[in-house]
């Protein structure tokens, strides 16, 4: 089944209102297989709303409407929908629906004003929908081969609406969902690495989307391919082209991936950061639970912490600055001893827009990793502004350490903002 969807209303055509309606309807009939071939916002003009009304009659089997329902003069959703139907029959009134809005009103202790008598007027061959949030009935008629439903403009009156009379007009499908999330690749390079996979026919179907920095391949069977082995079988496989990058599935985010590798092994980590000044230590106890195994983290910013609190040597900091390689392996040995943790990352860097060199110019960022007959040291060098710097920096500290307890053969496989000279 094809679907259009028609927004109408001056405040969303002047840019005062955004159009939140499009997208959630067009969320809604992606859930049930239904695919929306074009959205359209026209403003409160009468010939506008009835000439769109007519073209995606004709393009669509199913035609969403919101707005325009109200009861002033600008409210023209009616008129168009009595202009698109075209039977030159005059607009009639429905009985049902002022009885309902006289209740409305009565309900609330008031008289009904007389403009709004205006809403209960119909096309003769629509028929209104009722609107327990709202005085604005709906509409629902055919405009060619179409059916269209007009519903009200604000959310909260339009939502259970189309629960109530859209829904049902849909086909019945079967349809099952899963996802995977992966870190320290580009969406372009893992969409290319499943190939075929994401080709528009295929069911079940897959996409992409990426969100701070995690890309993340939605799966979507339906049909014969909606049960929950096939997409168990095509969330594996997925996993396995996107090793060593991909971390979880469903609502598992890198911190929970990262807390369940130490958790099934009985062991704890400690973080020591610079640069993300607390940022990976927020993501790590966001997860309720983390005390279990996270012991806790050293904010060494100055110099003199690092030295003090995790125990580098002046002599490091003065011959290599506090950026480098050599501290970033020694924050991380400070902060196992210092919080008596099994596992430690650090994080040392420029994160801008001022301090850079052109040895290290802002974004450079060295992540130690230290654990258990285990010690690595990572330079990246992230582009973008402070804040995106310390995102990325804080989240691969936590992808690293996680590679090194969960999959240590790929532990060198290289992030997208990876640098291979360390000096
Ligand atoms: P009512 O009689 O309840 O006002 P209506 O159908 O006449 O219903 P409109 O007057 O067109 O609705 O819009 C009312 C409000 O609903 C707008 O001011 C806006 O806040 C919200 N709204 C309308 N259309 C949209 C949309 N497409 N996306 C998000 N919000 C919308």
């Amino acid at each position: 089944m094809k679907a259009a969807i028609l927004s109408i209303g001056d405040e969303l055509t002047l840019g005062q209102t955004q159009d939140t309606n499009s997208r959630w309807l067009a969320g809604r009939l992606a859930d049930r297989g239904v695919r929306c071939v074009e959205f359209r916002i026209v403003p409160d003009e009468l010939s506008a709303q009835a000439r769109a009304l007519r073209a995606l009659a004709d393009a669509a089997e199913i035609v969403l409407v919101t707005g325009g329902l109200g009861p002033t003069d600008d409210d023209l959703t009616r008129d168009a929908l009595r202009e698109a139907i075209g039977d030159g029959a005059p607009l009639v009134l429905d009985q049902p629906s002022l009885a309902a809005l006289d209740r409305w009103f009565k309900d609330r202790g008031r008289a009904m004003p007389e403009i709004n008598k205006r809403q209960a007027m119909r096309p003769t061959t629509a028929e209104c929908l009722t609107n327990d949030a709202g005085t604005a009935p709906g509409l629902r008629a055919k405009v060619g081969k179409a059916i269209v439903v007009c519903l009200p403009g604000p959310p909260r009156e339009m939502e259970p609406m189309y629960a109530r009379f859209v829904e049902p007009l849909l086909p019945r499908l079967e349809m099952s969902t899963g996802v995977v999330h992966s870190f320290g690749q580009g969406e372009s390079f893992l969409a290319e690495r499943l190939g075929d996979r994401m080709h528009r026919d295929r069911n079940p179907l897959v996409g992409t989307t990426a969100s701070g920095s995690v890309v993340s391949a939605r799966v979507r069977g339906t049909g014969a391919q909606a049960s929950v082995q096939a997409i168990d079988q095509e969330l594996a496989e997925i996993e396995r082209i996107w090793r060593p990058y991909a971390f979880a599935r469903g609502a598992v985010t890198l911190a929970g991936s990262l807390g369940q590798a130490l958790q099934a092994r009985g062991l704890t980590m400690a973080l020591a950061e610079s640069c993300t000044g607390g940022l990976a230590g927020s993501l790590v106890t966001a997860e309720s639970g983390s005390s279990a195994w996270f012991r806790g983290g050293v904010m060494s910013y100055a110099n003199e912490a690092k030295r003090d609190l995790c125990g580098v040597a002046q002599s490091t900091l003065d011959a290599h600055g506090a950026v480098s390689a050599p501290v970033a392996l020694e924050l991380a040995r400070g902060a196992c001893v210092a919080l008596q943790a099994d596992w430690a990352a650090s994080i040392t860097g420029v994160a801008g827009p001022g301090g850079g060199s052109d040895a290290k110019p802002v974004g450079s960022v060295f992540i130690g990793v230290v654990g258990p007959s285990f010690e690595a040291v990572r330079r990246f060098r992230y582009p973008g502004e402070r804040a995106i710097v310390r995102d990325r920096a804080a989240k691969s500290a936590l992808a690293l350490l996680r590679l090194a307890i969960a999959d240590r053969d790929h532990f060198t496989a290289p992030f997208i903002w990876e640098v291979k000279d360390h000096a």
